[in-house]
């Protein structure tokens, strides 16, 4: 059967779509919305009723190149017909061609993939505590990271994730992880003195540039400056959870970019592979220190996933997506910033980087992020809310200047009739 064949046949398919079934079987880890997606065509997504909306979570900030984009479907088919999975057992050269790029467009010098977020930064633990007991010398390593941060769902990652609310019901948490608030120099000061104590130590701070899921909080370019050259003082290790940010979705390709510091190790995943699942951990050469055997992932790294984020990469360079990036995402924040000016009642701040936007609801109203997301999905357009009082706007990075504007309009009706 030739691809077309199956192309047709695939956007002939309408299955009709039975919630009741589906909740017996599938676990109720999610809240979800009321809507089941099965179409999807750049910005736009279609439900199994045939309703259309404008996609401005791509995924939870991951389909950078928004839906059936060709680069994609053309690199998923040629490389599933050759070869898509055989383990780390060999060479993969879509494996290293995908890490050259990535070394040859960041501050990175290695790279090790796995399938996700978490796995990334959980690759970025084990490197760090390695580090700790063979570089530094500290026997009880701990892991700084910042309240209200978000790093994944594993054991390892609810624990270096500073919100409570992920934690409740899982302990014991993993050890060797302490807290501090976000840009917040003082604090960190104040927990390197404390915590540096007998066999315990500080070996690494890890944060995000940008808080995503804890409320689009951006980086605050001194407190970044600062952390870096306590860093290189004290040999305490730098690490930029990427995940969100990355790969293009803030107007630069890293987040890092914007506070004008390097980390020594950092991590991607959600836009890497456009939706398709790959995550990576990333590191300057004097932290490749892991040795055959101390780390590994049957998935990571294979001909498929690296196949197809090398396609997303490319795409990026070759469309110049990044400026596209930066032209729309003053688009939408000077937008949203006037229908804020127009209901300050309602929207306390908007800000963000890129594509990486949030519209924070005055604390006092009852009105939650929750709400107007059900709101705005009645109209046609999904969002995402990052805590209970912000709403999080991701449209893949190739949105228009119409999208962005017919986005704006629809959010305005639905502040002013809400
Ligand atoms: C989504 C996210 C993660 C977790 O990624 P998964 O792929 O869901 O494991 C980690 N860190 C940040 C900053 C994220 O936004």
């Amino acid at each position: 059967m030739s691809i077309e064949t199956l192309v047709q046949q695939a956007n002939q398919a309408s299955t009709p779509f039975n919630k009741a079934s589906f909740d017996q079987v599938v676990m109720s880890t999610y809240g979800r919305f009321p809507i089941a997606l099965e179409k999807g065509d750049g910005c736009l997504l279609w439900d199994t009723e045939g309703k259309q909306y404008l996609d401005f979570v791509a995924g939870i900030a991951t389909c950078t190149l928004g839906h059936a984009h060709p680069a994609l479907i053309e690199a998923v088919t040629q490389q599933i017909q050759k070869i898509h999975h055989i383990s780390n057992l060999y060479y993969i050269p879509e494996q290293g061609e995908l890490a050259r790029w990535l070394v040859d467009n960041s501050c990175a010098d290695r790279v090790f993939f796995c399938n996700s977020g978490a796995e990334a930064n959980e690759a970025a633990i084990k490197l760090a505590r390695k580090y700790a007991h063979t570089v530094l010398d500290i026997d009880k390593p701990i892991i700084l990271t910042a309240n209200a941060s978000f790093h994944g769902r594993t054991l390892a990652t609810i624990t270096a994730t500073g919100q409570p609310k992920y934690q409740t019901n899982f302990y014991p948490l993993v050890p060797g992880f302490d807290y501090v608030p976000y840009n917040d120099i003082d604090a960190v000061e104040a927990a390197i003195g404390e915590l540096d104590e007998g066999d315990y130590g500080v070996a690494a701070i890890l944060l995000e540039p940008l808080q995503g899921e804890g409320g689009v909080r951006p980086g605050d370019i001194k407190y970044f400056q600062k952390l870096r050259s306590i860093c290189d003082e004290t040999g305490i290790l730098l690490i930029f959870d990427e995940v969100q940010v990355g790969m293009g979705r803030s107007g630069k390709l890293w987040g890092y970019e914007y506070l004008g510091v390097e980390p020594d190790i950092f991590t991607s995943a959600k836009g890497l592979g456009g939706g398709i699942p790959i995550g990576a951990m990333m590191a300057k050469k004097f932290c490749d220190i892991f040795e055959p055997g101390e780390h590994a992932s049957t998935f990571g790294g294979n001909p498929f996933a690296c196949a197809v984020a090398l396609a997303v990469c490319h795409t990026l360079e070759k469309d110049n997506i990044i400026q596209n990036v930066h032209y729309r995402g003053q688009q939408l924040r000077s937008g949203l910033q006037a229908i804020a000016a127009k209901y300050g009642d309602r929207i306390a701040e908007v800000r963000g980087w890129g594509l990486i936007n949030g519209m924070e609801l005055q604390p006092d109203i009852e009105l939650t992020a929750i709400d107007l997301v059900k709101a705005a999905m009645n109209e046609g357009l999904l969002l995402v809310p990052a805590g209970t009082k912000v709403v999080r706007f991701v449209p893949p990075l190739i949105v228009t200047e119409a999208q962005i504007n017919r986005a704006l309009e629809i959010i305005e009706q639905v502040i002013a009739t809400i």
